[in-house]
């Protein structure tokens, strides 16, 4: 049996970043949970080269919780580390620092670390570890282990806690996010042509101009949400390729543009209306240059918007076993939105503040730590006789 520091320096030990193997990684957590008699499950992706794991402990019944995590975490290069980032490091400041101590190993070693409670208890509902990877790069993996789990058990699961880094305050919604990549082929030419040629770059100017004005639009039309800052959608292109000299006309343009969605707004709707634009140019312009085509891709599958009524179940269990009970919002996706469209109540609420992830120095208290432990410990007894 390891403490939750332990268990933390064994997790921040597996430098696995979004897009690599984490075979090691959950090997090891997988025999770790073996070791109590706990039986998991491995969801490996096509390759092998990677894996989720599910376990569950308690009776086959209805209404039990999910507590998710992933096991991958962003680079550290370029950034100034002062001590090396997968080792844990204790500065005597009450904090933990190394990369994923906060974005979330923290939150997984104090999943494990409960497990002799856990595995002791006598459960009247179940409790459901899954831990994912390559969370960092898109969410990809979760996806596929929440319906294998679902699939895997013959009750269903009621709720979902996600242990991003919250400061422990029960996070109720995120924005949903897409990143889309559009390519745009016309004809070269002498600039001269331009009236006969069909410009890339100009029609790549039209198409970014479109999206500005649906993100102006959807919010004249009165499309706002306060609890997220900014309290609207936002569109926005961030990288354009294309192009030769000034005097050359651009056959071919790339560029890539994200949507980040309040609840209330639909990505469908707007990539459907942004598609019905891009088909209306080229039937325009296939007149001048038949081969002109505009194409756009999903960088990755969307990212669904988590938006939990504060009047759910999860809202009020949260309640019951964590003393923060004012509920957030955040600004970054997370995998509760999918959790919540698979039709599972989720809720985020985790040790540790995202102001420390994805940053140099990442580090998390020990005090969040022991209230983690505490909210798990909670959870434990109310759910068992
Ligand atoms: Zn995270």
């Amino acid at each position: 049996m390891m403490t939750v520091e332990q268990l933390l320096e064994k997790l921040i030990s597996f430098p696995v970043l979004g897009g690599e193997s984490n075979l090691s990684i959950i090997q090891w957590i997988q025999t770790y949970i073996a070791s109590f008699g706990i039986k998991t499950t491995l969801v490996p992706n096509d390759s092998n080269t990677k894996a989720s794991l599910h376990c569950k402990i308690g009776p086959d019944v209805d209404g039990g919780i999910i507590l998710s995590g992933h096991t991958d975490v962003v680079p550290v290069q370029g950034q100034n580390w002062t001590s090396n980032p997968f080792e844990l490091t204790d500065k005597n400041d009450g904090n933990l620092y190394g990369r994923g101590t906060c974005d979330m190993k923290g939150f997984l070693a104090c999943c494990l670390a409960v497990l002799p409670k856990l595995s002791k208890a006598k459960l009247t509902k179940p409790i459901y570890f899954a831990f994912s990877y390559d969370e960092e790069i898109g969410c990809l993996a979760a996806p596929e282990l929440i319906q294998n789990l679902l699939s895997s058990y013959s009750e269903k699961p009621q709720f979902a806690l996600i242990g991003e880094p919250s400061l422990m305050q029960p996070i109720i919604g995120h924005k949903g996010i897409s990143l889309y990549d559009t390519y745009v082929s016309g004809s070269a030419g002498h600039s001269s042509g331009i009236l006969k040629e069909v410009s890339a770059i100009h029609e790549s100017a039209r198409l970014i101009l479109w999206i500005e004005a649906k993100m102006k639009s959807l919010i004249e039309a009165g499309s706002i949400d306060n609890r997220f800052t900014p309290p609207h959608t936002s569109l926005h292109v961030g990288q354009i390729n294309s192009g030769i000299a000034a005097n050359v006309i651009a056959d071919k343009a790339h560029f890539s543009w994200d949507a980040r969605v309040i609840p209330q707004d639909s990505l469908d709707q707007i990539i459907t209306d942004f598609r019905a634009y891009c088909n209306e140019r080229e039937e325009i312009l296939q007149k001048r240059y038949p081969e002109f085509s505009i194409v756009t891709k999903e960088q990755h599958p969307p990212v669904p918007a988590l938006d939990t009524a504060d009047t759910t179940s999860i809202v009020q269990l949260l309640k019951n076993i964590n003393p923060i009970h004012n509920l957030g919002t955040v600004a970054y996706a997370a995998e509760a939105g999918q959790f919540s469209e698979a039709g599972i109540e989720s809720i985020i609420c985790g040790p540790g503040s995202i102001g420390q992830a994805h940053r140099a120095n990442e580090y998390v208290s020990k005090e969040e730590l022991s209230k983690c432990i505490t909210m798990l410990e909670n959870l434990i007894a109310s759910f068992s006789k």
